[in-house]
């Protein structure tokens, strides 16, 4: 078989079963599919199950991370609920690492709240202490590596190694957004489920919203596809194009998003107005703090090639404010624990030039901070 790159890039051509020789693959608007007979298929039934377009965007997302099959749904969110809609019930327990997208963490709240699917946070870095918190009743473990908006690692094989070797039957997902495939590939580590806001980094451009399930097993993928014929948060025909379409793309956009990064983080501790910096050494995502006479509204509106927007992963670079944005649905006080604070920046480093992002960041900065006399 030929690499990764290559699967992605020509893996979904000669596709095309009108055999017009086109080099991509047709986009099929089609929700209904005509059968042969009675009993019999083309494979394709109705829109909700599958469609040929999602399906090839499944095949490459299974590709990319080591699975056994792919699910691709409407938005990140959508992909957390499937899993956890699928793998819990009333009465269950499940442990969650601390810092997490503030959107995962407002799910977890509401699940608790409603079906009574409770759970613990853990800080990703003692293992034996996440061991004594396994219940009778827990069924899942939830990761993000490199966590949000701080920048932890958490060593995804131990986990899984220690969680399977007490309880096999606990599901290991890890929320791969922030790093892709590109850089981490959970399941090859020993997680169960990934789990992708493909918004991000894998549709790249800030023009798709979609999700992602990839699954190791293939009785994790059928219990997953039952769900979600069921609830029907799929991925419709035409991102699911366009996600195809960037996913060729990614090797050489995570590997500028690095390059870009590294760049910053070489370069913005130079700053006296830069306390800190964060960065997991690879990918796109940088947070720092600023000093505290630096006045932050002034900071964002003073950015010219930058965006103050909420998202990250895409080509354009964003800055976004967690402890106003993502995160402010956390209680002010887990928030101050993890060092989430008002003077905290994360930055979601684009491709444009790097040079460009450094003067606009260095201008912004110097323009907020207090006059000299
Ligand atoms: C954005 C994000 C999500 C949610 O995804 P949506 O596509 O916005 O629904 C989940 N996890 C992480 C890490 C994210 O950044």
């Amino acid at each position: 078989m030929t690499k990764l790159v290559t699967q992605l890039i020509q893996g979904t051509n000669g596709t095309d079963d009108r055999n017009t020789g086109a080099v991509v693959p047709p986009l099929y608007f089609a929700t209904a599919f005509r059968h042969p007979g009675l009993g019999a298929s083309t494979g394709y039934d109705y829109a909700r199950l599958e469609t040929p377009t999602r399906a090839l965007l499944e095949k490459q997302l299974n590709l990319l991370e080591g699975g056994a099959a792919a699910l691709a749904v409407s938005s990140g969110m959508a992909a957390i609920d499937l899993v956890f809609s699928t793998f819990t019930q009333t009465g269950d327990h499940f442990i969650a690492s601390d810092d997490l997208y503030g959107g995962s963490f407002r799910y977890f709240d509401r699940r608790q709240a409603q079906y009574h699917v409770n759970y613990d946070t853990w800080d990703g870095r003692d293992i034996a202490q996440l061991i004594q918190a396994l219940r009778p009743e827990t069924k899942l473990i939830w990761l993000e590596s490199p966590s949000n908006p701080t920048m932890k690692l958490i060593d995804l094989e131990a986990v899984a190694t220690a969680v399977h070797a007490v309880r096999p039957n606990i599901l290991v997902a890890v929320d791969n957004t922030f790093l892709t495939p590109i850089y981490q590939r959970p399941l090859t580590l020993g997680a169960d489920l990934v789990v992708h806001s493909a918004t991000k980094y894998l549709g790249g451009h800030n023009d798709i919203l979609a999700g992602a399930v990839v699954a190791r097993t293939a009785a994790l993928a059928e219990a997953l596809q039952a769900q979600l014929t069921t609830t029907g948060q799929t991925l419709d025909p035409f991102s699911a194009w366009l996600l195809l379409r960037s996913l060729k793309t990614l090797k050489v956009r995570m590997a500028a998003h690095t390059e870009n990064a590294q760049f910053l983080v070489a370069h913005l501790p130079h700053l006296t107005a830069i306390t800190k910096l964060l960065y997991a050494g690879v990918g796109g995502m940088i947070s720092f703090y600023l000093a505290p006479e630096v006045a932050v509204d002034a900071f964002l509106r003073g950015l010219k090639v930058c965006s103050f927007a909420e998202s990250l992963g895409s080509v354009e670079t964003l800055v976004t404010v967690p402890d106003v944005q993502t995160h402010h649905d956390m209680p002010e006080a887990q928030r101050r624990a993890l060092g989430i604070t008002p003077q905290l920046i994360r930055v979601s480093v684009g491709l444009e030039d790097a040079e460009d992002l450094l003067a606009d960041l260095t201008q912004a900065i110097a323009g907020a901070q207090p006059k000299e006399d």
